[in-house]
């Protein structure tokens, strides 16, 4: 049956190209990239071309690539990174809506000591620079700010924090996992220290990400034994995952001009469309400076669960803001940081697109969708507020 897969920022249908590149690495070429003899010396040599297409994919040089095993694993290596190279400096600055894998290990970070300060942000998702200037001190050693907001799509202005970060002498980590491979990323414009990007968000498959790391920036390895990766990364390599996260990431570097543009038109249909024909509906999130696949809409009065449920009937899959990350239904830290209204944040669905939506799938849901909503507030507790407000 044809599934309508519009939770992308979950994660993504593999890349036919990245499927096949990768096949061969799990039937006959086994070999230990780490072993003398040609067998598997064949296989290091395709390892460093899949890390030449990760590099380029935001223009850094293949040796300031890092082959890790997921976007969580990327996080926590450049944020322990710095508190291990430079363990005078105590303070720690990241934002209320990182995804948990920065958000929960800077506050682990804090109980075990550290003093972290989390910034805030206003009610379309955006960052006050003028905060973060005021939060720097001598004392502080990293900040980690996320490049694209997982849940809003909400674009941090990156090159801008990356400077003023600098000027203060910390180090920067930006997370980058649902940036990469949506949009252009140029690193030798940023001038980060580190970036995360994870490969199941860019059509390659679960399980391989990268950490970049900066040539001049200082590297404690979080994963010590062997000497992969340079001795900046033990264990012995993922070699057919990452094989496919270098073709997913030169597939990405051609689709992120043009063809995000009709990602975007995709969204934009389906957005307008649903705030026209669904009423109480509303945009989370600044509009303006957005990925072009994300679209986070709140239909009030409704459970987003129930919403989600009822597109289930039809094969269309979408999250809600109160299941989101964890699984769990605690309302979405992300749209709780913006003030997002309680009665909107449990009516919030969040529509992630990708290269791979058609128009077909964007009229199915257009068609479903007022119905839904419809059938949805008769029934639910709030809908006498529904009416009351809508009288
Ligand atoms: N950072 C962001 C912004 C994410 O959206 C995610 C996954 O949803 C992660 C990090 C974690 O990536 P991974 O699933 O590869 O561990």
């Amino acid at each position: 049956m044809r599934v309508v897969y519009l939770d992308n920022n979950a994660t993504t249908r593999v890349a036919d190209k990245a499927r096949e590149a990768m096949l061969p690495y799990l039937i006959d070429l086994y070999g230990n990239p780490s072993s003398m003899h040609t067998f598997g010396g064949q296989i290091h040599r395709k390892i460093e071309t899949a890390r030449e297409h990760a590099a380029a994919l935001i223009n850094a040089e293949p040796g300031e690539i890092i082959f890790t095993s997921c976007g969580t694993e990327s996080d926590n290596t450049a944020v322990m990174n710095a508190l291990t190279s430079r363990p005078e400096k105590r303070h720690i600055i990241t934002s209320r809506v990182e995804h948990p894998a920065v958000l929960n290990f800077c506050k682990t970070m804090a109980r075990r000591g550290y003093r972290v300060t989390f910034l805030p942000v206003d009610k379309l998702g955006r960052l006050n620079l003028d905060e973060l200037k005021a939060a720097m001190t001598d004392d502080t050693g990293i900040v980690s700010i996320m490049y694209a907001n997982n849940e809003s799509g909400v674009i941090f202005p990156i090159e801008e924090i990356a400077a003023i970060v600098k000027s203060k002498g910390a180090l920067f980590h930006t997370d980058a996992v649902q940036a990469a491979g949506k949009i252009p990323i140029d690193i030798k414009k940023i001038p980060a220290d580190m970036m995360s990007i994870s490969g199941h968000k860019m059509h390659a498959p679960k399980g391989v990400a990268a950490l970049y790391v900066k040539k001049t920036a200082r590297f404690s390895p979080y994963i010590i034994g062997g000497h992969q990766e340079r001795g900046r990364r033990a264990g012995t390599e993922n070699v057919a995952s990452i094989i496919a996260f270098g073709e997913a990431c030169k597939l990405a570097k051609n689709h992120t001009g043009p063809e995000s543009t009709s990602v975007k038109d995709l969204r934009d249909r389906l957005e307008q469309g649903l705030l026209r024909t669904c009423p109480q509906s509303r945009v989370n999130g600044d509009t303006e400076d957005r990925l072009p696949n994300t679209a986070n809409i709140s239909f009030e009065y409704v459970e987003g669960e129930a919403i989600l449920l009822r597109l289930n009937e039809f094969n269309i899959c979408a999250s809600s803001g109160s299941a989101c990350t964890s699984g769990s239904l605690e309302p979405s830290h992300v749209l709780r940081a913006m003030g997002v209204p309680f009665t909107a944040i449990h009516g919030s669905v969040r529509f992630s697109l990708s290269r791979y939506t058609t128009d077909d799938d964007i009229d199915l849901v257009l068609k479903k969708m007022p119905e839904i909503i419809k059938d949805l507030r008769e029934l639910s507790p709030y809908g006498r507020e529904f009416k009351e407000a809508n009288h």
